[in-house]
């Protein structure tokens, strides 16, 4: 029995949107098997004497019955109680005017809004016509019942002298002066999301630092973390370090609902799968999760990073990133297009 406190979150019921800066990768809606969260969790009760249950790993609560799915997912867990995070489904909140009062039931205070500029920006990424309005619309709702909405943006070239609109939009609504009025904050913040999932697609038109319009500097999340490709690539050319992926406290897992297991230490593409429920056994699954022992973490501990630096960066590029990120984009690089395909 393993000491160390698991989370799973299972896709059982998938998501209403296809966001362009996804980091979990695309992946079809497909509603599970009714008793696919017992199944799952019970696979895992034998090894892990506290389990935490979620029934979403992307859109929370995009199911009908979500109260009862709540209480259910409560139920579920192990010697644990599952917190409530600052999301919720946008998409449920402008179609079923219940949900917001769930929201407040299970206590939920703050909700995170996400767009990609106005509303043909934000409605292209989101993959939905009518995605900003909703938006819009949700944080009316939001604020009716004092529940603040924090509103956050990405930011990339094609986007950059969009978004001072967009702040200016949330200062028109008065979004800050409205949520102190019942005690809540409003925030709005702006960053390039990791690598990973959809967004490395957008690596041609990542942000550069001297890009950003000086007006969303002070919103910008980690903006003094920010460095040029370039300058990455000369400091860790000879870098003799391993890219570390680690579960800290907790073990966290997600499972596909195909039943493939993933950590979340970055997108769930083929060279990060642990393995799958159905079909392998559960006993090398764990031992699996436990030591950390898959191709792709295996290949982390083989690779240095200044090697990924000389085999996969660009030390021309002055695209932004943090660096924690930029290591993420060099190793999954690394993977695609050398370790996995050479196996
Ligand atoms: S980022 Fe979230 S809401 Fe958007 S497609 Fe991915 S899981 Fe769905």
């Amino acid at each position: 029995m393993y000491e160390k406190p698991l989370t799973l979150a299972v896709d059982l019921y998938g998501c209403p949107n296809r966001c362009l800066h996804c980091w979990l990768g695309h992946m079809p809606n497909r509603v599970m098997e009714p008793d696919a969260d017992r199944w799952i969790v019970d696979r895992f009760r034998p090894y892990f004497r506290s389990i935490e249950f979620f029934s979403w790993l992307r859109e929370p609560d995009f199911c009908p019955d979500y109260r009862a799915r709540w209480e259910r997912d409560k139920q579920l867990c192990v010697n644990a109680v599952p917190p409530r995070f600052e999301l919720a489904s946008f998409w449920r909140l402008v179609r079923d005017p219940d949900y917001v009062n769930f929201l407040k039931e299970v206590g939920v205070s703050c909700v995170q809004l996400t767009f990609f500029g106005l509303e043909a920006a934000t409605d292209r990424c989101v993959g939905r016509k009518g995605a900003f309005r909703e938006l819009l619309r949700a944080t009316e709702l939001l604020l009716e019942h004092e529940i603040s909405p924090r509103w956050q943006a990405f930011v990339d070239e094609e986007n950059r002298n969009e978004l001072p609109e967009l702040l200016r939009l949330s200062e028109e609504l008065d979004l800050a002066g409205r949520c102190a009025a019942f005690g809540g904050v409003f925030k709005f913040f702006v960053h390039p999301g990791s690598c990973d999932g959809e967004n490395r697609r957008r690596y041609p038109i990542r942000i550069r630092k001297d890009h950003i319009p000086p007006e969303l500097i002070p919103y910008f999340y980690h903006y003094e973390l920010l460095q040029p490709e370039s300058e990455l690539c000369a400091a860790w050319r000879d870098e003799r370090a391993h890219v570390v992926y680690h579960n800290e406290d907790r073990i966290v897992l997600y499972v596909s609902n195909t039943y493939d297991l993933y950590f979340n230490f970055t997108h769930m593409r083929p060279e990060w799968r642990i393995g799958n429920l159905k079909t392998d056994p559960m006993d090398e699954l764990v031992r699996r999760v436990v030591e950390e022992d898959t191709p792709a973490l295996r290949a982390a501990r083989a690779v240095t990073l200044g090697e990924l630096v000389r085999l996969c960066g660009d030390p021309g590029s002055d695209r932004a990133f943090e660096p924690e990120d930029y290591k993420s984009y060099l190793f999954n690089k690394y993977l695609e297009e050398r370790a996995w395909k050479a196996r």
